[in-house]
């Protein structure tokens, strides 16, 4: 019953539109039917096996977002901008979903299961790249109640923009300026950096480096970096997904046990754009988390989300501290 009703729900949505802010110079993805996502009943989920909404038996499964902001079946995006302008959200939503039990946590999936989520995350970024209508390919994952997240079984999400998103813009146009000036990869100089001074790193192994930036806008802010430079999730070795995985198992454990339970945080996999040459992009996962004390969360106001200054309420070196401490060691 509740299934026919989600699916109902899912169908009956008018597409999402884009309109320029003229004052910020970016795009707002304006998808009012995002409102009508229904409360669903404590003991049912579209994503675990029997719903009817995803397969009897998966291990890890890519599903079209019921509320997508971006859909390919949305009028084609023009990069026109202008006063009142308005164009089509086109792209993509999926959902990742990590596994079929509908209790366990991220920070329990292992590095097995986490292996076979990256290769999801890659798949279908190869799949997304190859259409001429996507610039930018964002994995992410927000965790938590606090975050705004209403299901509790274990995913992530998978965004196709027809756009490069600003935080991405400016971060590109950090590194390829950098580039241009010091001859060296930013992130390469930043990672040496942090190995060399070792207070801020977290846990690492052959092929990728944890630790929490000198320069960390979040409580707790974590970046895992790839050893070698790479620009984006296809280029890797087997060797290194294995790494990947392996150190994603830790981290996401370790930020469980930071406090005793789990922590609310956004997950970003920062890969290069789909189109173009980015030789000064070096592949990246940033851990966003928004608990800044036992008891505290750090709230985004009017400092962070009306001015673009960020305050941290906690430093790099202590947090860093307490997260080597916290289980499982790795040193
Ligand atoms: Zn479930
Ligand atoms: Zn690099």
């Amino acid at each position: 019953m509740y299934s026919v009703f989600w699916s109902n729900m899912a169908d009956s949505q008018a597409s999402s539109e884009l309109r320029w802010h003229p004052l910020l110079r970016q795009w707002v993805a304006v998808a009012s039917e995002r409102q009508g996502r229904p409360q669903l009943p404590e003991d049912w989920c579209p994503f675990c096996p029997g719903s009817g909404r995803v397969p009897d038996n998966y291990d890890v499964y890519l599903y079209p977002n019921d509320f997508p902001a971006f859909n390919f079946e949305n009028p084609p995006f023009s990069p026109e901008t202008g006063l009142f302008k308005t164009t089509g959200a086109r792209g993509a939503c999926d959902v990742v979903l990590y596994s079929p039990n509908h209790r366990q946590l991220p920070s329990q999936l292992g590095a097995a299961q986490w292996g076979k989520v990256i290769g999801l995350w890659t798949k279908r970024t190869v799949e997304l790249f190859s259409n001429p209508e996507v610039q930018y390919v964002s994995v992410f994952e927000n965790t938590g109640v606090a975050i705004g997240v209403t299901m509790p079984h274990p995913h992530g999400q998978i965004y196709a923009f027809p756009f490069i998103p600003p935080l991405i813009q400016r971060e590109l146009e950090s590194a390829s300026l950098y580039l241009r000036e010091q001859s060296v990869c930013l992130y390469c100089r930043i990672l040496t950096a942090e190995l060399e001074d070792s207070r801020r790193v977290v846990a690492s192994n052959n092929s990728f480096v944890a630790f929490l930036p000198f320069f960390g806008r979040f409580p707790s802010e974590m970046q895992i970096c790839a050893r070698r430079h790479v620009e984006g999730l296809q280029q890797f070795n087997e060797a290194e997904l294995g790494d990947l995985a392996s150190l994603l198992d830790v981290v996401r454990q370790k930020y469980d046990n930071l406090y005793g339970f789990p922590m609310p945080l956004m997950m970003l996999v920062r890969q290069r754009p789909a189109r173009g040459e980015h030789p000064y992009f070096h592949f990246h996962i940033d851990f966003l988390p928004i608990q800044r004390s036992w008891t505290k969360l750090k709230y985004q106001a009017s400092v962070e989300s009306g001015n673009g200054t960020f305050l941290n309420d906690t430093r790099a070196e202590e947090q860093a501290g307490l997260l080597r401490e916290a289980e499982p060691k790795t040193h």
